[in-house]
């Protein structure tokens, strides 16, 4: 069937016409679908739909909100509309909505990594005549190395910073990231100490059933044997001249990524899909058209010239209907 010509609205942010709903919008509406708690896909809406975990992720930053609970696989009927979740494997509570209304079936990714996780169920995409993607890693240059490995290097990286006497401090996003790493230095036999502004977050994981590792709450020491994980918004205690600052993103495969994230050493771990894992996510939706958020107009032309119906939306001054 040939993509509606009315199904949603791109205006700085996704609206879904017939049920105005507004999706990952960052300003307030009267509802919205929240695909996650990143700080960039929130605002104080009327009402919001959301999944559980992400539900307790806006309480904790904006306070008690109206919200409608999703789970995952289990459609709801909206104004006539059939809206249903799927794990999007980006970050706990992280979901892709799938839109059928009329015979059409769309689905929206929100942030999303095929690479499977130990913190959060992995990706489920599913097919659909039309795909808005996040296209966040959309270069060919954005080939991430196996995350077994670079763990496995950050781990030597920590245990070197030990041996010249200095405390590894590892920058990484308070929801998500930082769960994960946590999680897999642990396991790793590391001792992890959470700055409260990752503990907290780290607390709703738990409560949910999902385990973070081992790790103690910082208390403006560290100890050798250990690593502070903290937000990259977030002071710390140690001496500067003692730290090394270690982040953990796929910025990282950018050569000027250490200066402009002001860290000493960066890893390549993302909670996005990389170049590769972009076009996995389309052969495995088979959509019409692919509307591409979040990234660069170039990958528009790589879709294309493998056989994809492929648009970008994101421009903050494009106005489209579909
Ligand atoms: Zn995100």
């Amino acid at each position: 069937m040939a993509p509606s010509q009315s199904l949603f609205y791109y205006d700085e942010g996704l609206k879904l016409l017939p049920i105005n709903l507004a999706i990952d919008v960052r300003r307030p509406h009267a509802q919205a679908f929240v695909s996650h708690a990143h700080a960039d896909h929130i605002a104080r809406h009327g009402y919001t739909l959301c999944t559980a975990e992400t539900a307790a992720f806006l309480g904790l930053r904006l306070g008690p909100r109206p919200t409608r609970e999703m789970s995952y696989g289990k459609n709801i009927d909206w104004g006539g509309v059939s809206l249903t979740v799927y794990p999007a494997g980006h970050c706990l509570g992280s979901a892709m909505l799938l839109v059928e209304h009329q015979g059409q079936r769309l689905l929206y990714t929100g942030d999303f990594k095929l690479r499977p996780a130990l913190t959060t169920p992995a990706a489920q995409p599913v097919k659909a005549d039309i795909l808005i993607m996040e296209t966040t890693y959309g270069e060919p240059r954005y080939r991430l190395p196996p995350e077994d490995e670079v763990i496995e290097d950050l781990a030597c990286c920590i245990r070197d910073t030990w041996d010249r006497g200095r405390c590894p401090v590892i920058m990484a996003y308070a929801l998500g990231k930082a769960q994960e790493v946590s999680r897999r230095l642990s396991e790793a036999g590391i001792g992890v100490v959470q700055h409260s502004s990752v503990a907290t977050i780290s607390r709703i994981y738990e409560q949910f059933g999902v385990s973070v590792g081992n790790y103690r709450p910082y208390d403006g020491r560290l100890e050798r044997g250990e690593v502070l994980i903290t937000s990259p918004q977030q002071r710390w205690d140690c001496p500067t001249e003692s730290v090394v600052r270690i982040a953990v993103t796929g910025w990282a495969l950018d050569p000027s990524a250490k200066y402009r994230l002001g860290a000493d050493v960066v890893f390549p771990l993302s909670d996005h899909a990389d170049y590769e894992e972009l076009f996995q996510m389309v052969q495995t939706v088979q959509p019409q058209l692919v509307y591409c958020t979040h990234g660069p107009a170039t990958f528009v032309r790589d879709l294309m010239e493998r056989g994809w119906g492929a648009r970008l939306l994101g421009r903050p001054t494009q106005k489209l209907l579909f």
